[in-house]
């Protein structure tokens, strides 16, 4: 009996009562286990006690950590019972979740493992597929979710939309202003997906909201509007940078196209026994995208982080490409103007609304008229000290994830990856408290 309890310890088999270990193969060590009286016959849906309707299909297992280097695999009957509510149904076993081919020890090392590690050290120490990860991770969290009330104490929240596959599927994510933590996220972009949300928050909550920051987009403002009365609204300071940095990256694109076709063009003139002026633009256009190389990373720096090698490349920048340059500006002016206090941003912001409509960059007098629609939203987030920070490395977190879930059958995984990492409640290895 000694031995029994060594493994029932050694497998975290809370509930069970280890009947025989059979060690005959050294590479697979079955534990042949029953649950403890309080635990059986009862519904595997609801765990209502229930009467005995047949044996099932018999004895089954389910896979659970490795002992040592050998796998093991846990077994015991899997009869079925007859549920007042729910039918004809397994009966519940307490050492794994209903329908699970995994022991609740295994789901819980690989949710653990999943929001510590690699895909490559998760799969390999489990000897399991990401599929499966994800799998897990979905039904550990989903588990989990109803055990915490994560939205209690929320006051400032951020709205975004991340896609997360190509073809445009996006999620609509809630973080904490405060915390830093992930609240919440729903595949879709819409309207309705953000409802969800504010009604899983309740009206109540929605109330004590005091401040609300989105990117720029029409419909979160809508709502925002309808569901949070006390909110003040506020711009994502990062996200109004990034439309400049896009902007700035667009125009950069421009400037390499357009010399390309002119240095393709002289190419062919030459060819052609051509005249001299096409040869020379075509030479200028070759040695400006041989100079553009490297140009992406020194324009979209911010200014104060830039190395050497950067500064003089943004130097050749405003020598052969004004435009470009100007433009580069405009991003950092930009930029600088949410480090500004409030009373002087409001100056500032006009300043530059004026500048970039007149800067002769198209690009950027469509930015103006942009920042010109959002400019109550991006006053208030500078007056709220509403700190784009947070919001923007929670964001960039779960952009790495998106890419790390690759591979998973369903956005649901994704999301139950991402709330177990950034939820602020990660999961504790089992048998460590
Ligand atoms: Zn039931």
């Amino acid at each position: 009996m000694r031995g029994n309890r060594v493994w029932h310890r050694a497998l975290g088999l809370m509930g069970a009562i280890v009947e025989d270990v059979d060690v005959n193969d050294p590479d697979l060590i079955v534990v042949r286990v029953r649950p403890v009286k309080r635990w059986a016959g009862r519904c595997g849906r609801c765990r209502r006690r229930s009467p005995w309707y047949d044996r099932g299909a018999g004895r089954r297992q389910w896979r659970t950590v490795d002992v040592g280097l050998s796998r093991a695999v846990v077994e015991a009957e899997a009869p079925r019972v007859s549920c007042r509510e729910h039918g004809v149904v397994v009966a519940h076993v307490p050492w794994a979740r209903h329908g699970a081919g995994h022991t609740l020890v295994f789901d819980r090392t690989v949710a653990w493992l999943a929001t510590q590690t690699s895909k490559t050290a998760t799969t390999q120490l489990l000897r399991i597929s990401w599929r499966t990860v994800g799998a897990i991770v979905s039904r550990y969290w989903a588990d989990h979710e109803r055990l915490q009330d994560r939205l209690r104490e929320v006051r400032r929240l951020g709205i975004d939309e991340i896609s997360y596959k190509r073809g445009h599927r996006f999620l609509t994510v809630v973080v904490d202003h405060d915390t830093g933590h992930l609240l919440w996220a729903a595949p879709g972009r819409d309207s309705a997906t953000l409802h969800q949300f504010f009604d899983l928050l309740g009206p109540d909550r929605c109330a004590l909201l005091t401040h609300v920051s989105a990117d720029g987009a029409t419909y979160i403002s809508t709502v925002v509007k309808q569901r949070c009365p006390n909110a003040v609204r506020c711009a994502d300071p990062f996200h109004v940078v990034g439309w400049a940095t896009d902007a700035l990256d667009k125009l950069r694109r421009i400037v390499i196209s357009t010399a390309r076709r002119q240095a393709r063009r002289a190419a062919v003139d030459r060819i052609a026994g051509g005249s001299s002026p096409v040869v020379t633009a075509g030479q200028a256009g070759a040695d400006l995208v041989k100079g553009m190389a490297g140009a992406r990373s020194a324009l979209l720096r911010n200014s104060e982080d830039l190395t050497e090698n950067q500064q003089v490349k943004l130097a050749w920048i405003a020598l052969t490409d004004p435009d470009l340059h100007r433009a580069y500006l405009l991003k950092e002016g930009l930029r600088l103007i949410f480090k500004l206090p409030v009373e002087q941003a409001a100056t500032a912001l006009e300043n530059w609304i004026t500048w970039a409509r007149t800067a002769g960059i198209g690009l950027f007098s469509s930015l103006a008229k942009r920042i010109t629609r959002h400019r109550a939203s991006i006053l208030a987030a500078i007056e709220h000290h509403m700190s784009n920070g947070r919001v923007e490395s929670v964001n960039a977190k779960i952009r790495l994830i998106t890419r790390v879930a690759f591979g998973f059958a369903s956005p649901h995984a994704l999301i139950a990856l991402a709330m177990l990492r950034l939820g602020g409640h990660r999961p504790a290895l089992p048998g460590r408290g």
